[in-house]
């Protein structure tokens, strides 16, 4: 059984013609899946009951089972995926004002060990598939009411994108076809720590996605510390290829900074930061830490945060802070993964062993 998600258009119409059903099927198929959110092939009505038939012996559109889902008091929701091996990864929904955006998983774990972050605390299992990625986008829109439309797509959930560029394409692509999500390009953005070869391949892609490269520190000691993967790269690589991927986009480019009390918020921070944002056509993210239980980390206090933000935006940055959403539950990147044996105490409420729409065909 193939996951029919990991599947190109051409790959469909090959099959359609080999099983001497005619291709204009395809855009019918993928009409019913992305758009009209079908959960089975027997609901795609205007198909003949032999394509249906044949489609579910050959294919299976689900390949997670959702484990949890988590919904917050300020309407984020965020799904707790088991994957076919056993591997778990998450996907957030978040709304703001007439934004749906999802944060999407692009890896179960993740192999770049900030030390701040919990998806990274038990390195890397694998990477996801491209149907993988898609099905997280196709469940998340399945919580919307019907009259509503995803928005924007962030590649920031688990994992590090750009470790897993193929497939993370690939569903980027589907994502932003007018035939399937219609998302566009300027709407989806990929966030990095940095991998400087892929940020040039991206910058020859043919859709240019916006890029977010999350910086967390000024300077490569810090960095070293804060994003140990760091070492092998180093700061000067990562902002040579993201001036590349400027010069060919023209996209302006956003750097993330997770503030950590007393540890990347002191004013001399601020100051380097300036020196790093200003010759850039570039905005900065501000994300007061989200304290992760078992790591030592905390918040910066509403004073440490107005001083750094004073320095910077005195500087002529552009600069938005940025509070997670959905604190109570575990919005932060990985915490619900690696608290799903605990109560959450603060969960609005919680659905558990909830299935996929449609496992397997039937
Ligand atoms: S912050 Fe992102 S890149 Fe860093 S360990 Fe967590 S998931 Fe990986």
């Amino acid at each position: 059984m193939q996951h029919l998600l990991n599947l190109s258009n051409n790959d469909l119409l090959a099959w359609l013609k080999e099983r001497k059903h005619p291709t204009f099927r395809a855009s019918q198929i993928w009409q019913w899946i992305f758009q009209k959110r079908v959960a089975s092939f027997q609901e795609m009505e205007n198909l003949p009951k032999q394509l249906r038939q044949d489609l579910t012996e050959s294919f299976t559109i689900w390949s997670t089972t959702i484990a949890k889902k988590t919904v917050a008091t300020d309407q984020t929701q965020k799904l707790l995926l088991t994957h076919h091996d056993g591997g778990q990864t998450e996907s957030v929904l978040l709304f703001e004002k007439n934004r749906r955006t999802i944060c999407v998983s692009s890896q179960v774990g993740c192999a770049m060990g900030c030390l701040f972050c919990a998806s990274g605390l038990d390195g890397v299992d694998r990477n996801l598939t491209q149907g993988e990625i898609l099905e997280q986008m196709l469940l998340l829109q399945r919580l919307l009411p019907d009259d509503e439309r995803l928005s924007h797509i962030v590649m920031m959930g688990m994992g590090e994108p750009l470790a897993n560029l193929s497939h993370v394409l690939g569903a980027l692509t589907v994502a932003n076809d007018p035939d399937r999500l219609g998302i566009g390009t300027r709407r989806i953005t990929i966030s990095t720590v940095g991998i400087p070869a892929s940020i040039v391949k991206m910058a020859d892609y043919p859709l240019a996605f916006q890029l977010a490269v999350s910086l967390h520190a000024p300077n490569e000691a810090l960095r070293d510390r804060l994003v140990p993967v760091n070492k092998n790269i180093g700061l000067s690589k990562i902002l040579a290829a993201v001036d590349q991927y400027y010069e060919k986009t023209r996209r302006q480019i956003t750097f993330e900074y997770v503030l950590l009390s007393d540890i990347n918020d002191h004013t001399s921070h601020a100051k380097e930061l300036v020196s790093i944002l200003r010759p850039r056509n570039a905005m900065l993210n501000v994300i007061p830490y989200n304290p992760v239980a078992g790591l030592p980390y905390q918040s910066p206090s509403k004073q440490r945060l107005a001083h750094f933000k004073g320095i910077l935006t005195e500087a002529g940055i552009t600069l938005k802070v940025r509070h997670r959403k959905g604190d109570e539950i575990n919005a932060a990147c990985g915490q619900l993964r690696r608290n799903n044996a605990q109560t959450q105490k603060k969960e609005l409420y919680s659905i558990e062993g909830e299935k996929s729409p449609e496992r397997k065909s039937p």
